[in-house]
């Protein structure tokens, strides 16, 4: 068995075909594991993550891999989501006594930065979600409807707009919302925040990202398999409608019984014969899957500036600010004892692609100080921008028509990814989906069906009484 692409999708591939009993050989071009969730060390030795990853509560197949191989304990969750306004009001969402969907009541209804008409009127929003369990008739129009779209049919105030739906979804979609197949955004409020109250506890990892996936290479070579670091793949081979080998640098062939391409959509379509298109129309249409970005800006700062341990801004370019000090608690950044290493995540960050590196420092830089006095006085020690053009893909209205399916119709050939067909927008979580789909399908094809995805989070509270 072949995986290709060492990210999350290939890997949880991989470890859960090893787990069967398979014999797998990953093949990752890259130096490390990881993918675009990952870590690396910049030239003057700081560890930094390609960009602050988090997961929710609702992520279910994220954790039992991050189980699988050993990495669960370096996930802090926290159950208090805070944000703040540019004036300084504050609010907070978290879960309070009372029983899902009513949970976070007490802290919706304190939320300083939302008017009692914001407030109405997603609470008359939400109740539409709620009573479809999840859906709502206009998620089924043709080519879908945009979040946007759907927010106005429901006549949200624009603050409403501005300061709940558009902070919380370009957060968890990285889009603009009228770029937002609204199936995507309904998703997120039920699964997340109404249908059981620990789906939107925030998950963020305690060490550099790399270092969750530790565990992967143990896991696979323990059952005679083996990870294969710098070893881009350059062709794919077919023959008699199936693949037949797959070619590395300097003309290295390599066999298996099974293949999962577990590469950025972009990437598949580049290595794939125009024939083979043909074939699999699936494969055809790829191209139509565009990409969205996300800027990491990194803060090193010769003192404390903030306690809390991440924060959500409003009306701001900075969409949220980690504490990675206080995250890694006493690793990586904490080594200059009293410093303080903050990243600041901006997602759909369209309009500082092409500015430059110093004007988005400066923008931010501002910004922070506005929000975290004890910034004013302090001195940035150094900053670094990353950004990532292709992000993720851009969950569009009716994007889900060009995902394909795990299982194509060409023999011996799968496909993992977060662009595959889950279901899910691009997200640390569907891409373990989509690998654990991958795998179940090489179990079926083999005549071992094995169930591996693991089910969302049930219903609780009120809405398990009248689901
Ligand atoms: C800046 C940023 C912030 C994000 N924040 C979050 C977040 O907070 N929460 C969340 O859930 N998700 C987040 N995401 C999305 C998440 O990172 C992705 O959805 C997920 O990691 C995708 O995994 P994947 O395995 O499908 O793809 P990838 O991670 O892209 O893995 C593909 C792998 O294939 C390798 N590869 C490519 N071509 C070849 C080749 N020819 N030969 C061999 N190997 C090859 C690549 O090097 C890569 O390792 C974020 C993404 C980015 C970029």
């Amino acid at each position: 068995m072949i995986v290709i692409g060492g990210g999350l999708a290939g890997l949880s591939a991989a470890v859960s075909l090893a787990e069967a009993g398979w014999r797998v050989r990953l093949f990752e071009q890259r130096p490390f594991l990881g993918g675009r969730a990952t870590s690396y060390v910049l030239p003057d030795g700081e560890h930094v993550d390609n960009c602050q990853h988090v997961t929710l509560g609702c992520c279910t197949n994220l954790e039992d891999f991050y189980r699988r191989v050993g990495a669960q304990g370096k996930i802090k969750f926290f159950d208090r989501l805070l944000f703040q306004d540019p004036q300084g009001r504050t609010g907070t969402m978290h879960a309070g006594l009372l029983p899902a969907p009513l949970h976070m009541t007490g802290s919706f209804l304190g939320f300083a930065p939302l008017s009692r008409a914001d407030k109405k009127s997603i609470a008359s929003a939400l109740l539409d979600i709620l009573r479809g369990k999840g859906h709502t008739d206009d998620l089924d129009a043709p080519g879908g409807i945009s979040m946007l779209q759907w927010l106005q049919k429901r006549k949200q105030t624009p603050g409403a707009i501005e300061r709940f739906w558009r902070v919380v979804l370009v957060s968890a979609l990285d889009e603009e919302l009228e770029r937002t197949d609204a199936r995507f955004g309904v998703d997120v409020f039920w699964k997340g925040f109404l249908s059981n109250r620990s789906g939107y506890r925030m998950g963020v990892p305690t060490v550099p990202l790399a270092e969750l996936y530790d565990g992967c290479k143990v896991e696979i070579e323990r059952r005679g398999g083996e990870v294969n670091l710098r070893m881009p793949l350059r062709a794919i081979h077919f023959r008699d409608g199936g693949v037949s080998s797959v070619e590395f640098d300097g003309g290295r062939q390599e066999f298996a019984d099974a293949y999962v391409f577990a590469v950025p959509h972009e990437a598949l379509t580049d290595l794939l014969p125009e024939d083979v298109k043909q074939q699999e129309p699936s494969l055809a249409q790829l191209g139509n899957i565009k990409v969205s970005p996300i800027t990491g800006v990194h803060f090193w700062f010769d003192r404390e500036v903030m306690r809390e341990p991440f924060i959500t801004l409003l009306d701001t370019t900075t969409q949220w600010i980690f504490n990675k000090t206080a995250l890694y608690s006493g690793k990586n950044g904490a080594r200059k004892e009293k410093s303080q290493y903050l990243q600041l995540v901006i997602s759909a960050s369209y309009n500082l692609l092409q500015k430059p590196r110093q004007e988005i420092i400066d923008l931010c830089l501002a910004e922070v100080r506005q929000a975290l006095p004890a910034a004013v006085k302090a001195n940035l020690l150094k900053a670094t921008v990353i950004k990532e053009a292709a992000a993720t893909f851009s969950p569009e209205p009716g994007v889900n028509r060009w995902r394909p399916k795990q299982q194509t119709s060409i023999q011996r050939m799968y496909l993992a990814g977060d662009w595959t067909d889950t279901g899910w927008p691009a997200t640390m979580e569907g891409a373990v989906r989509s690998g654990y789909l991958a795998a179940e399908a090489v179990l079926r094809a083999a005549g071992t069906p094995k169930v591996i995805l693991q089910p969302d989070l049930p219903p609780d509270g009120l809405v398990a009484m009248f689901a």
